[in-house]
């Protein structure tokens, strides 16, 4: 019988793994022009440290997390966001220790969430994400706008939408909760079990949901705006205002509080506005300041923020902003396909292709005695720049003959020289494939 993958995870092969692996280069390129240094923390972490940082209000521990009890009878989740991990990683290592602040990490990798699959959404995804503790200062929020704003502006979005909102401080918030409760109060009996439950534990959450019929309700919802102190606006406006300076709009969304409860201060996200056809698979990332969760799970007094993008959703736009790219022949493709013709010749393939890895150039060769078209046909099928022949009479002669296999031009090539004459084939074999696709682009 056959083994179905996991619902909502998806498996990342060959062009697609490239594609991530692209899209993650960027991540990290762009988090080490910001000084962030990389953390990876494990997949599993025992259970309470989600409950007390993403909260008992939020959605993912109410109905998302993978969370199991091991052999040893102790409660381990699989992580559904990485800032918990990073936060006890903290703790535990005591990063905070002489520590130059803000410290500064950045982290690529899987996250897990019972979410129903839709578009955009699945159950095992990758997220990349920095956080800067140590600074609580409204420049280091921008700094996290930015980062975030660069890496999806370079996939080759045109616009990227920023949503941007204050929580306020304590203060503000706990005021505002009292007037949800209250404006709430004659309308949570029609309002969906979810609803029911946030009034209870955490108002601010109701304004999340996707419900339609609690969507209308929720417009007429006192606004988060109305109860902000003046430090609070300041802040907010501080960001806004620093943020167009370094040439990012955002827009006020007063309805943003994002699905965790760690939050406090500014919250943001990013979205992508594509054209009719594209699916609206959400935010593309978020990020935003906490100022209590280092000090929740153990660690200092220490503020912090932090961003996390969402790999699969970028690697969708990516998809549609390329769709039309020509991929440049090369690409994708093997230097060298080396044919042996026969057993003792296959023996001998294997050193050369030994001495061509080591020179830096890829290869591949066959093991199996095959004739010489399906040889070739192989290396067609492999996308081979070239193929190397080695027969009974170039292991005699010492020399072997490399086929271009775009221009079909054929040259015999000393094996004492493979090395190098290897190396100026394929130089020049990339030169004349730039060359063409400049003239074919006019250039
Ligand atoms: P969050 O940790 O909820 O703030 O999510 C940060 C980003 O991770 C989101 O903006 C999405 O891009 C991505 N993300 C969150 N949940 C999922 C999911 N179930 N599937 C795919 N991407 C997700």
């Amino acid at each position: 019988m056959e083994i179905n993958p996991v619902k909502g995870t998806h498996d990342i092969v060959a062009s697609e793994a490239d594609k991530y692996h692209e899209i993650e280069n960027r991540c990290r390129f762009f988090a080490e022009l910001f000084a962030y240094k990389e953390i990876r923390t494990p997949i599993i972490e025992h259970t309470p440290l989600f409950l007390r940082s993403v909260g008992e209000s939020s959605d993912i521990v109410n109905k998302e997390m993978y969370t199991f009890n091991d052999k040893g009878g102790r409660s381990l989740t699989l992580r559904p966001e990485m800032t918990a991990g990073v936060m006890r990683s903290i703790v535990t290592n005591k990063l905070y220790a002489n520590a130059d602040f803000p410290l500064k990490y950045f982290y690529i990798g899987p996250c897990f969430r019972y979410e129903r699959p839709q578009a955009g959404r699945y159950r095992q995804f990758h997220q990349f994400g920095i956080e800067a503790i140590g600074a609580p200062n409204y420049h280091q929020d921008v700094e996290a706008v930015v980062l975030g704003y660069h890496i999806i502006e370079t996939l080759g979005l045109k616009k990227v939408h920023v949503l941007i909102n204050s929580l306020g401080d304590e203060e503000s918030r706990n005021n505002y909760r009292e007037a949800l409760r209250k404006y709430f109060a004659d309308k949570i009996e029609n309002m969906c079990p979810d609803c029911k439950r946030r009034l209870e534990v955490n108002p601010l959450r109701i304004l999340d949901c996707k419900v339609p019929e609690d969507i209308e309700i929720v417009k007429g919802a006192p606004k988060l705006s109305d109860y902000l102190s003046k430090e609070s606006k300041l802040y907010l406006d501080s960001v806004i205002a620093e943020l167009k300076v370094l040439g990012i709009e955002c827009e006020i969304d007063n309805n943003l509080v994002r699905g965790l409860d760690y939050y406090t201060g500014i919250v943001f996200e990013y979205h992508a506005k594509m054209g009719e056809d594209a699916k609206d698979v959400g935010a593309l990332g978020g990020g935003g300041h906490y100022a209590h969760l280092l000090k929740d799970i153990g660690g200092p007094d220490l503020e912090g923020v932090g961003l996390s993008l969402g790999l699969e959703r970028l690697a969708y736009i990516y998809d549609l902003i390329h769709a039309d790219d020509e991929k440049p022949v090369f690409y994708d493709s093997v230097d060298f396909y080396v044919m042996g013709l026969s057993e003792s010749n296959i023996d001998k393939c294997v050193s050369l292709c030994d001495l061509i890895r080591r020179e830096g150039m890829s290869c591949e060769q066959n093991y199996e005695v095959k004739s010489i078209k399906s040889l070739f046909k192989t290396a067609d099928r492999k996308k081979a720049k070239f193929a190397i022949i080695v027969g009974d009479d170039e292991i005699k002669t010492k020399t072997v003959k490399v086929k271009n296999l775009v221009s079909q031009t054929q040259t015999d090539v000393k094996m004492d020289d493979l090395g190098h004459v290897l190396h100026s084939l394929l130089q020049e074999y990339l030169e004349t494939i730039y060359a063409k696709l400049l003239e074919d682009k006019g250039e």
